[in-house]
């Protein structure tokens, strides 16, 4: 409702609602509340009345109903409008000032001895108390009545305060809610222009966050939370970018140098085939690195770059083993492997599975030295399936650890290189993890060797 207009202005809106609703309520309590404490008090008054007129007949020395004149003049201190009825219901004697009003009023029926009210309403009306009383042998009724115009003027003037005042405050009220609405509203227009200041070359600032446990440092907190996030990616971002330049750099400066080497003079055919060879092995290796950063790119940029669907692991698994010991027989490296009998059901992409595994397997080569070991090992625990890949080479450093992941990252760049690495393998593999909802473990002693576990959802 009302969502086309400011948010200043829908809260002064609901505001003044509110304060309509409950000024309303305000005045119909009052004005009922006047009403009935009006009329207590004039049956208040009535009955003392009516004892009045009891006195005065007892007074009167009238022994029976027909010892009462047909008229009365008013009688002091009592109310000039009176009657008396008998038991049969007749009228016996009335006020001069009631005869000369012409009211026409029937007898009260359920006369008895507690005091009962009634009103009039045509004519001139009026607020009667009657009651029975007993006269000699037989019983009257008496009856009193006091004008309701004097209580009725009360109540208009209460009314007509009441309709003067009601706007007035409801006036006052809604400046004040539009005032008070701006008001709460201005840390929220300070916030917009602290967010505003923070660019994309000065994302290390952050908003203010207001002392109060309230929305707005809910709000300051989460955008500062989304701003740390951001400033991350960016600070990734840029150094990915360096990083893939450098990396890229290397092997075009490498190719660059072989080709001019060829051509500064002449050189003899095996010195040709050389600088070819040369020129061939950067070229592959450029082409690899430029595959990896496409994969991560990809990966970065569409979550749904990997198709999932239902697939067993165990022959991908034989054939990582298989060639595990193809990798490894050059550098005299032992290769056992066991898994768990029968199928290993996953949620996967085969393609990227195997990649995974591969990389494993040849970073574990890689980094063991000759006469090393091998071991990859699959078995199911619970709901899990774990694949381990375990060698017996450098290890890595407990302090290097969690930076294994890292994108570019390597615990020794000029070896790594020269292995043809470039420090983008375990990313990959861990984001290949990730997007299957699996987990890429390290355990590894230094010297000692390393263990890589992929821990994956069984289907
Ligand atoms: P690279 O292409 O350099 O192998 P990776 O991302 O695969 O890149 O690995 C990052 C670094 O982690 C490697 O440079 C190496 O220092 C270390 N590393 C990875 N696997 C092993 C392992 N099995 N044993 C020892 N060090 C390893």
């Amino acid at each position: 409702m009302l969502t086309f207009l400011p948010i200043r202005w829908r809260l002064a809106a609901w505001y003044f609602c509110t304060l309509a609703a409950i000024l309303t309520f305000v005045a119909a309590g009052s004005w009922l509340a006047m009403r009935r404490s009006l009329e207590n008090a004039l049956d208040l008054g009535l009955t003392y009345q009516l004892t009045g007129l009891r006195d005065y007949i007892a007074k009167s020395g009238a022994t029976q109903p027909e010892d009462l004149p047909p008229r009365l003049a008013p009688i002091s201190g009592l109310s000039d409008l009176f009657r008396v009825y008998d038991a049969a219901g007749r009228l016996i004697c009335e006020s001069t000032a009631l005869t000369s009003r012409h009211v026409t009023l029937p007898a009260p029926r359920d006369a008895d001895s507690t005091v009962r009210y009634r009103s009039t309403v045509s004519g001139f009306p009026l607020r009667l108390a009657y009651q029975r009383y007993r006269l000699g042998q037989r019983t009257i009724t008496l009856e009193v009545g006091d004008p309701v115009r004097k209580f009725e003027t009360a109540l208009q003037e209460l009314t007509a305060d009441l309709w003067l005042s009601l706007p007035i405050l409801l006036a006052l009220g809604s400046v004040g809610g539009f005032w008070l609405s701006a008001r709460a509203l201005q840390p929220v227009d300070q916030l917009t222009t602290d967010a505003r200041a923070i660019t994309a070359s000065d994302l290390s600032r952050r908003l203010a966050v207001p002392p109060a446990r309230d929305e707005l440092r809910r709000l300051s907190e989460t955008l500062n939370l989304m701003l740390d996030r951001i400033e991350n990616s960016f600070q990734q971002v840029r150094r990915f970018t360096a990083d893939a330049s450098h990396e890229l750099r290397a092997p075009v400066t490498l190719i660059h140098t072989a080709a001019e080497f060829s051509l500064r003079r002449e050189r003899t055919a095996e010195e040709l085939a050389d600088s070819m060879r040369k020129i061939l092995r950067e070229a592959q290796r450029t082409a690899r690195l430029i595959d990896d950063l496409l994969l991560l790119a990809r990966a970065d940029s569409d979550p749904t770059a990997f198709s999932l669907q239902p697939m067993d692991l165990a022959p991908v698994l034989d054939e990582v083993a298989e060639q595990a010991g193809a990798l490894a027989a050059p550098r005299a490296i032992s290769v056992t492997s066991s898994r768990a009998p029968g199928p290993l059901d996953v949620n996967g992409d085969e393609a990227s599975l195997r990649r995974l595994l591969l990389i494993l397997v040849d970073n574990a080569v890689k980094y063991t030295p000759a006469g090393g070991h091998l071991t990859l090992d699959a078995r199911t625990e619970g709901d899990e399936i774990l694949v381990a890949v375990a060698d017996s080479g450098a290890g890595i450093a407990e302090e290097d650890l969690p930076r294994v992941f890292e994108r570019f990252w390597r615990a020794d760049k000029v070896r790594s290189r020269e292995l043809g690495g470039a420090g983008l393998g375990l990313s990959i593999a861990k984001e290949i993890a990730d997007r299957h909802g699996a987990r890429l473990e390290v355990a590894s002693q230094l010297g000692r060797g390393s263990t890589f576990t992929l821990i994956l959802p069984r289907l």
